[in-house]
């Protein structure tokens, strides 16, 4: 069935009037380290840990003052704590050395950072910087491949097919909305087609109907 971007969109949009990034953050340098430790851990997770962190140390320059011993100590509750703390305290090293202490605003830059991948990248530009992006975790890359609006066993080119198929204006939206769809309905077990708004357009619930 031909996707209709559109009807898929208005339809995720209804259901999640409130589709937003779900990390807590004050500056573009908090949602820098916010998402570098979302890294395979719940958001939720996350925002426990830096609702303290940020407090304590809200800035790149107080960041620079924690042994990485002391910032593990600080995060250990967060999976991958040790490459983290390293990461970041690097990330916030570069940030000094090579931004006079700013996070930059494109992706080749943000990318040179310690921890910083394209996902990480794309999330930064799109809610710090409100430049159209769309980030491909893995609730975006599983739902999108669900329901057939991107066809690829890699981010990159689900990042592209979805780029070609969403008008630039609704990049960042529809990341919010696929990920809020893949945490609340299109889970990677057992995910609710019988309830889920977007059933008729998926690939993947009409497979199922076919066998
Ligand atoms: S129909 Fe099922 S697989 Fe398809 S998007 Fe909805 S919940 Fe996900």
């Amino acid at each position: 069935m031909k996707k209709d971007m559109k009807i898929i969109l208005e339809s995720l949009k209804k259901q999640y009037p409130d589709a937003k990034c779900e990390l807590n953050y004050e500056t573009p340098f908090q949602l820098l380290v916010a998402t570098i430790l979302s890294a395979q851990t719940t958001d939720k997770k996350v925002n426990e840990v830096t609702e303290k962190l940020f407090k304590e140390y809200p800035t790149v320059d107080d960041f620079l003052k924690i042994s990485q011993e002391e910032l593990e100590q600080k995060i250990k509750t967060i999976g991958l704590y040790r490459n983290k703390a390293k990461n970041i305290l690097m990330m916030c090293r570069q940030l000094k050395e090579n931004f006079h202490g700013q996070v930059p605003d494109t992706m080749e830059e943000i990318t040179s950072l310690a921890g910083a991948g394209r996902k990480t990248a794309n999330v930064v530009l799109s809610n710090a910087f409100g430049v159209p992006a769309i980030a491909v975790d893995t609730h975006v890359f599983r739902v999108s491949n669900r329901i057939g609006i991107a066809k690829s066993d890699n981010v990159l080119d689900t990042e592209n097919q979805l780029k070609k198929i969403i008008p630039k204006k609704d990049w960042s939206l529809a990341h919010h909305l696929l990920i809020f769809h893949g945490r609340r309905c299109c889970m990677a077990r057992n995910p609710k087609c019988e309830l889920c708004v977007i059933s008729e357009y998926c690939d993947y619930n009409n497979s199922i109907k076919t066998k």
